[in-house]
């Protein structure tokens, strides 16, 4: 750790808590649901928001068999922490990227002719003898990325040309199956499955995978031989019988109270003015941290397990709650997303008054905040919040 962070006792006034044993217990639920199909867990974008490098591990102790990241600076950082199970990288490679996926053992996606052609040209560049593993990204209605089936032939000639292009898997993504009434995701998935008829047959032992979290919870005829399901695993699918909890919960502590006459205007602009005499108390977050600036005389936060408005602009650090009559104590903890007592706040809630979804929410809130991860009865903070510092127990 840092000496001179290291040397300053540093007090919490705002913090992420992760329970990584309910995310274990959500994999293991997932598990069960597609009965014991491969998993693949997403964990892109700081594992959505959750800390990259610990729900890595927490997911290859509860035996996942696949990590997906979106680019090879986080397949990089996985691998750096010691994470040794495959991870595969779902977005684009470059040229000049690709020494870097073999050295590391990174399954590539392979989602045009071009993209094998490099991979192919730096294969022999690198004079590499183990052989790359890729998966085949196929386009059936996303229009993001992948080879459109009636192209795909090529490609695979190609492939089969290089004996050292070794196909892991073939893959496709949902558009639309977050919509468990979609006629268009059982089309893809259709379509998927008559294409996989004939490619099973050329590659045998490769992995064919399709769903995201949508496809995972609403269509089992598109677990085929492995899911990539991310909020599912993050407890982020509402439903009315959810399979999974969310473990996610935004803490601070009040750092200060005072009793305000009626008529005063509260935070930048007076957008809000008190109608009466009442407490408001000063919580130490705010939108520099990622908690929504539009959240401003809309949001709740808990304290003392009850709900309590927000009022006035969201500043960058801090924020103000009106509690009325109540009493509460500097110090006091307050919750902005997670359960206190019987009353929750959630992330839904959240995205929902921001006009947004509840991943957007999570990946917005940043490295200031430190996170504390639960783990059973174990606990360790990470303070990414100070660069140089790593974790400490
Ligand atoms: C992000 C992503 C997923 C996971 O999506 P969720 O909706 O969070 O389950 C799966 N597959 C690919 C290709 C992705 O980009």
């Amino acid at each position: 750790m840092n000496e001179l962070y290291s040397s300053v006792p540093y007090e919490h006034p705002a913090w992420i808590e992760v329970d990584l044993k309910k995310f274990k217990e959500n994999i293991a639920a997932i598990r069960d649901y597609v009965n014991h199909k491969k998993l693949c867990i997403p964990i892109k974008a700081n594992a959505y928001g959750h800390g990259l490098i610990p729900i890595a591990k927490a997911a290859v102790e509860a035996g996942v068999e696949y990590l997906a990241v979106s680019c090879l600076q986080e397949a990089l950082l996985l691998r750096r922490a010691n994470i040794h199970c495959a991870i595969l990288v779902l977005g684009p490679i470059y040229p000049n990227q690709i020494e870097y996926f073999l050295k590391h053992n990174l399954d590539i996606t392979i989602s045009s002719l071009a993209k094998a052609q490099y991979v192919v040209n730096a294969f022999n560049a690198l004079n590499y003898s183990t052989p790359i593993k890729i998966h085949v990204e196929i386009e059936t209605g996303m229009q993001r990325t992948g080879v459109r089936i009636d192209s795909s032939q090529a490609l695979f000639d190609f492939i089969d040309q290089h004996p050292f292009l070794y196909v892991t898997g073939v893959y496709t993504h949902l558009a639309t199956a977050d919509d468990r009434h979609s006629t268009f995701t059982i089309r893809q998935i259709q379509l998927f499955l008559s294409f996989m008829e004939q490619a099973k047959k050329r590659y045998p032992r490769a992995i064919f995978h399709v769903a995201n979290s949508g496809g995972t919870y609403y269509f089992p005829q598109a677990h085929l031989d492995m899911v990539r399901p991310g909020k599912l695993a993050f407890g982020y699918y509402v439903t009315e019988h959810p399979l999974t909890q969310p473990i996610f919960s935004i803490k601070a502590r009040i750092s200060y109270f005072k009793v305000v006459e009626k008529g005063m205007g509260i935070s930048y602009l007076h957008q809000f003015v008190t109608s009466k005499k009442t407490r408001i108390v000063t919580v130490p977050i705010g939108y520099g941290d990622g908690y929504r600036r539009a959240l401003s005389n809309k949001g709740e936060v808990l304290i003392n397990g009850k709900r309590y408005p927000i009022v006035g602009i969201i500043c960058m650090d801090q924020l103000m709650v009106d509690i009325g009559d109540d009493s509460a104590y500097v110090g006091d903890e307050v919750v902005l997303v997670g359960q206190q007592g019987n009353e929750k706040m959630t992330l839904e809630e959240l995205a929902e008054l921001c006009g947004t979804v509840s991943s957007e929410i999570l990946v917005n809130f940043n490295e200031r905040l430190p996170h504390l991860y639960l783990d059973g009865e174990n606990t360790h903070w990470e303070f990414n919040i100070l660069k140089g510092t790593t974790s400490n127990s």
